[in-house]
């Protein structure tokens, strides 16, 4: 059974999911063991970044020296899919007067919810 630890780094290069946009994965490694991170958030009072790792022991002490290795292939994905959610966007809001009321970026696809009056697939197609 794989059990989840929860580690606080110093620094860190692992983005928090937040206001729409998922979080970073990847490795932390210590020594020759290497730490699956699953999640990475921020704590309720938005001060510390929180990662969670897929590990059956926990060897993680204060003070270890440790590297991260973020999936970038998923980073890139995201920072993709932001973007063309962000013109997409621009395009609304100027051509059609539309703001963006909802949505959510993943790493495989985004969306976006608009205040359109009515369903266009003109709009749509157009986009
Ligand atoms: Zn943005």
């Amino acid at each position: 059974m794989l059990v989840m630890r929860k580690i606080i780094l110093i620094k860190i290069a692992f983005n928090p999911r937040s206001k729409g946009l998922p979080n970073d994965a990847g490795y932390i490694i210590k020594s020759n063991r290497k730490y699956r991170v699953i999640d990475v958030y921020l704590n309720d009072r938005k001060e510390t970044i929180i990662h969670v790792l897929e590990t059956k022991n926990h060897e993680l002490t204060i003070d270890d020296y440790i590297k991260g290795i973020i999936n970038w292939n998923r980073r890139y994905k995201i920072m993709q899919s932001h973007t063309a959610t962000h013109i997409l966007a621009s395009i609304m809001c100027n051509e059609y007067g539309t703001l963006i009321i909802g949505g959510h970026i993943f790493s495989e696809y985004s969306y976006d919810d608009y205040s359109l009056d009515a369903y266009d697939s003109e709009i749509l197609e157009k986009l």
